[in-house]
């Protein structure tokens, strides 16, 4: 299947989800995730009117990034592990980064943003099931990471995101969400952060379900990571 058949099928799993949910498909924004997969791939799904699309590790982005600068339009996420001293790299180009998850990330990434004279959009990543080998802050420590985010003059505090335990069955995922959700609430509401980045290939409809407005997906679009 081509990768714009199966763009069609992920948006249209999207507005399934979005009616059973009874909410409006506008509230869902697709990242097509593109990691591991080549830059001719992103340019078929962005032929096929996607506009976003999530990359995990720095070296890869930039790359990709110079191989389709010539795409008008194109929006890139930041969705793996920051370090600190990669900040920079990806300041000057980055939309939107996933995965704030201490202050010290925050300001350094406000440094390196203010200093490439731009906005990015900004995500908390909590790790809510509190998997040692996940990053992400701890619940009990996104109060301190939000209030870091409130002092950055170049980072727009969107919203939360995280990725759920493996779980076979993909409502499993649900509770998790839920207390993504929660901790939204607990924290200034939608008023605040309006979105919730969660929900991947397995289980986005359950995040749909429970209020995503930001999917990240790959292997639906893409195929399977070698
Ligand atoms: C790889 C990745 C995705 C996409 O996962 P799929 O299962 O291929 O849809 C989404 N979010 C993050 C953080 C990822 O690392």
């Amino acid at each position: 299947m081509s990768v714009a058949a199966r763009l069609a099928e992920v948006r249209s799993m999207i507005a399934s989800a979005c009616a059973r949910a009874g909410r409006d498909v506008a509230e869902v924004t697709l990242v097509a995730v593109s990691k591991t997969h080549d830059a001719a791939l992103v340019r078929e799904a962005y032929a096929a009117g996607q506009r976003d699309f999530g990359e995990n590790y720095v070296q890869e982005l930039t790359a990709k990034r110079d191989a389709l600068a010539d795409l008008d339009g194109l929006r890139w996420h930041f969705i793996g592990h920051l370090q600190t001293n990669k900040a920079r790299a990806i300041a000057p180009f980055v939309a939107t980064v996933h995965t704030v998850d201490s202050p010290r990330l925050a300001s350094e990434l406000d440094r390196r943003v203010a200093a490439a004279g731009r906005v990015v959009d900004v995500f908390v990543q909590v790790n809510v099931g509190g998997e040692s080998q996940k990053s992400g802050c701890a619940p009990a420590e996104l109060p301190a990471v939000l209030d870091a985010l409130a002092g950055c003059a170049s980072l727009r505090l969107r919203g939360l995101m995280t990725v759920p335990p493996h779980t076979d069955d993909p409502a499993g995922a649900a509770p998790y969400f839920a207390a993504l959700r929660a901790l939204r609430d607990a924290n200034g509401g939608a008023a605040r952060m309006p979105d919730l980045s969660m929900g991947m290939t397995h289980d986005l409809d359950v995040a749909v379900a429970q209020g995503a407005t930001v999917v990240r997906v790959g292997t639906a679009i893409f195929g399977a990571r070698g």
